[in-house]
């Protein structure tokens, strides 16, 4: 079975500004790559526009209103210090949200093996009514909500290996036993959340890592304490929130991961899906801000989802 490749156009033109780190170059860099030839048997769609009956499971209502009227007709807003609307955004922002739930639908119903969304707004620092660090929906947990209303998944399971802790999402899943949510990340650094003593009902797994720690660290961490919960969890569905900004290169996160580190990382994830669920597996970009760094970042995850559906 195929693997799904979800992106819009619309997604480019959300418009952070001059200088802002979260900018449209990164899914033109990432559109390069998977235009060349170890990418042809993805099967490729144009990520759908959510309804705001889909966003209202993770944000209130007057939240969503209150990002629709702030997108500007011409120029920049502000929504947090870090978070920016232009006039494309709220399209941009549907379909970042429409990615997810498409690419589950498309995995639940076994219409393909595993999906990768590339969109932009990213989602994981969202909070119910909150924009912050670059998010303004929570793309992924709108997704893993999504599958449990749509398609009867009981328990499922996001694995965050961003370099910022995706505290948007643990804060969504904090006292559900069924969403399971793990996460490697950066501590001390923004958002200044994830301790390893965070721990919702059981169901949150936090695994902060150390400025300078590199693939043999993180691996580490994955093996004993992401991996295992992961699998006593089983999980019907697994979500990434796929941040590659604990690359190396990376300007914002100061881990020493590489290209290998993350396909590593995605393997394993498969592996716990295939005992589990059949392997459904859906990712979504997060971060990642070195334009080097994110592409061959994502050729190598994107790659191991393809070996996993082949
Ligand atoms: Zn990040």
């Amino acid at each position: 079975m195929a693997t799904l490749y979800l992106t819009h156009d619309i997604c480019i033109a959300h418009d952070t500004g001059p200088g802002h780190p979260e900018r449209p170059e990164r899914l033109r860099v990432i559109k390069q790559i998977i235009d060349t030839q170890p990418f042809d048997d993805l099967k490729r769609e144009d990520a759908p526009m959510a309804d705001t009956a889909d966003i209202e499971r993770a944000h209130p209502g007057d939240y969503i209103e209150m990002i629709r009227e702030a997108v500007p007709e011409e120029g920049l807003v502000r929504v947090d210090g870090d978070t920016v609307l232009s006039p494309d955004s709220w399209e941009a922002a549907l379909r970042a949200v429409g990615a997810g739930i498409h690419g589950v639908d498309c995995v639940m119903t076994g219409k393909v093996q595993n999906a990768f969304c590339a969109i932009r707004p990213c989602g994981h620092h969202a909070e119910a009514a909150v924009a912050m660090g670059f998010c303004v929906f929570n793309n992924i947990a709108i997704a893993a909500l999504h599958a449990r209303a749509k398609h009867g998944a009981e328990r499922i399971a996001v694995v965050d290996f961003d370099v910022h802790h995706g505290n948007g999402t643990q804060n969504m899943f904090w006292d559900d036993k069924n969403l399971y949510f793990g996460s490697t990340h950066q501590m001390p650094l923004f958002p200044g959340t994830g301790a390893m003593t965070e721990s919702g009902v059981g169901n949150i797994c936090n695994a902060p890592l150390r400025a300078g720690d590199g693939g043999e660290v993180f691996r580490e961490a994955f093996e004993s304490r992401i991996l295992p919960q992961l699998s006593a969890h089983r999980p019907d569905l697994i979500l990434i929130s796929a941040g590659f900004d604990a690359h190396e290169r990376d300007p914002l996160g100061s881990l020493r991961l590489v290209e290998d580190d993350f396909a590593w990382a995605t393997s394993k994830v498969i592996e716990i899906a295939d005992k589990n669920c059949e392997g459904r597996v859906v990712s979504m970009l997060e971060g990642g801000y070195d334009l080097d760094g994110l592409a061959n970042s994502v050729s190598a995850h994107v790659q191991v989802l393809m070996d996993a559906g082949a």
